[in-house]
């Protein structure tokens, strides 16, 4: 499966509920992530490989790609 990729991801912080809107980067994971709003310091979930997958409403491209299924 070989649709378009969707670059943005909403991310909700997991500590004040905060919504911010992010581009993910098209062939990387991202492991960190600070919340604007509260500060926290975002790591993804045991099994996710990054902060989109576990916190944000789009899941990462390298995911995307493979169609859910594992990645990096
Ligand atoms: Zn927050």
């Amino acid at each position: 499966m070989t649709g378009p990729v969707i670059m943005e991801s909403t991310i909700v912080c997991p500590e004040c509920g905060g919504r911010s809107t992010e581009t993910m980067p098209i062939n990387a994971c991202r492991f960190f992530y600070r919340c604007p709003h509260c500060k926290a310091m975002l790591q993804p979930n045991p099994g996710d490989c990054c902060v989109f997958c576990s916190f944000g409403d789009v899941q990462c491209p390298p995911k995307q790609a493979e169609g859910g299924s594992g990645c990096c």
